[in-house]
């Protein structure tokens, strides 16, 4: 089922006609109410009439999160106070959070976006829909809820925290579908296991899961613990929130919702545009925002944009899988490593469970990588637990195979089931010690 066919799958050429004449409103929009965006178009002697066409976006300046913090909180606020009715934070994984303000449109927007996601992973109105991202200034838990109600299904604010009672609400209830971080997922699954709760007492169909980057490893292991199809999704707080992107029931990429915002990949070093198909920096303009439109966002997400139709019948655009955020990147010895990477090694060593850390020092000035990852209950209980050996070949083991796949050689220390700290909401999987001040 396809939530708006009439936006998500019109052809090229409307499409692009379309974007044209929403990005020549948005620009003069914001020349005329941000003298943040008028500054920079002056600078680079560029007005409102120049842009016509979705081309002339490459002639915009570029936005980043540093023009966003500068400009805390509201700065870059372009609708007046009286029409803005809500606002939301960013979390501020990567430093200070930043501030954005909604109007009422904005809103509407965002749940119609959010029906859209729905309504690929296949949800209806006949469903109860928990909602187990955090509820708060987070955009995760709001923006979910409203795509929910909008679409006419059941919301349940489960939001974070309760676990033990939320287990027992999706058993009682029927759930059929939930939204949370991977994450958080399987800690949800930890949860009712210990409560003696079997993916057969539920009747979890859907999963919608996103805000953190996660692997198709990650995606077997959830479907697996909690018998759903994981479908991600994609968003931040600068854009929107969640519902940015979706995947449809083609899981090959995620369709961006191009209609409202237009994205861009881009060569991080020399900020060239790269083709379909080439990694780089994500870059979103908002082309219908009113509260704080953005022009040529950099999101420091890395990923491609993706060519061809899906055979979904949608004719939006797909992006892949996040494969980090650039600030995320590790460097160990020259070397670039995304956690991402270390996740997909990890989970195809069987004796492996998905909870993990890494932690990085530096030792006489040499950057040192630590891999700190569980063993699986069910392996310890095969080997038992009164030696060590099978702990310290399995340590070798998962140390060859980085090697191997990554070219990194990290320490590697296997730790007891449940000895890592859960996460509710993002998870926090790298402990960088060289940056303490
Ligand atoms: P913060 O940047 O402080 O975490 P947000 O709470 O707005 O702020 O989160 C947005 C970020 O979360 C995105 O820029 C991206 O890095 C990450 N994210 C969101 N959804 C996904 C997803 N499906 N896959 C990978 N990363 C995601
Ligand atoms: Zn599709």
């Amino acid at each position: 089922m396809i939530w708006n066919p009439s936006k998500e799958c019109m052809s090229l050429e409307q499409k692009r006609l379309l974007q044209g004449k929403r990005l020549h409103k948005i620009v003069s929009y914001v020349y005329h109410n941000v003298p943040f965006y008028r500054k920079k178009m002056q600078e680079m002697d560029i007005e409102p009439a120049d842009i016509q066409t979705i081309d002339d976006i490459v002639k915009l300046p570029f936005t980043t999160k540093q023009d966003l913090r500068d400009n805390y909180p509201l700065g870059l606020q372009a609708a007046p106070q009286s029409e803005i009715i809500r606002i939301h934070a960013s979390t501020g994984t990567t430093g200070n959070p930043t501030i954005v303000g909604y109007t009422r449109k904005d809103i509407d927007v965002w749940s119609e976006c959010m029906s859209r996601c729905l309504t690929a992973y296949g949800v209806t109105k006949g469903d109860v829909f928990s909602i187990s991202y955090g509820y708060g200034l987070f955009t995760g838990g709001l923006g979910a809820h409203y795509g929910v109600e909008n679409l006419g299904a059941t919301a349940l604010p489960a939001s974070t925290g309760g676990t033990r009672k939320h287990a027992k609400l999706l058993k009682d209830l029927g759930v059929s579908g939930i939204a949370c971080t991977p994450s958080y997922a399987l800690h949800l699954a930890e949860v009712l296991d210990e409560m003696g709760i079997t993916k057969e007492d539920l009747n979890l169909r859907i999963g919608a899961f996103g805000a953190e980057p996660w692997t198709e490893e990650m995606r077997k292991e959830i479907q697996n613990k909690l018998g759903l199809k994981a479908y991600n999704i994609y968003g931040l707080s600068e854009i929107v929130g969640p519902s940015v992107s979706f995947e449809c029931e083609c899981q090959n990429g995620s369709h961006i919702n191009e209609d409202h915002f237009y994205p861009e990949v881009i060569d991080p070093v020399t900020l060239e545009p790269l083709p379909c198909g080439q990694d780089g920096e994500l870059v979103f303009t908002t082309l219908t925002k009113e509260g704080m439109p953005v022009l040529r966002y950099r999101t420091r997400d890395l990923c491609s944009l993706m060519e061809g139709e899906c055979a979904c019948g949608r004719t939006l655009v797909r992006m892949s899988a996040i494969k980090g955020r650039s600030d995320d990147m590790l460097i160990i010895r020259g070397i670039n490593v995304f956690p991402s990477q270390v996740e997909s090694v990890l989970l195809e060593i069987p004796e492996c469970a998905p909870y993990y850390r890494l932690v990085v020092d530096r030792v006489n000035n040499l950057d040192k990588l630590t891999v700190q990852v569980e063993v699986r209950q069910d392996y310890l209980s095969q080997v038992g637990f009164d030696t060590l050996s099978p702990i310290t070949a399995l340590e070798k083991k998962v140390a060859e195979r980085m090697k191997n796949v990554l070219s990194i050689s990290p320490v590697v220390q296997i730790k007891m089931p449940n000895s890592l700290e859960r996460f509710e909401g993002k998870a926090k999987v790298v402990i960088d010690n060289r940056n303490i001040k």
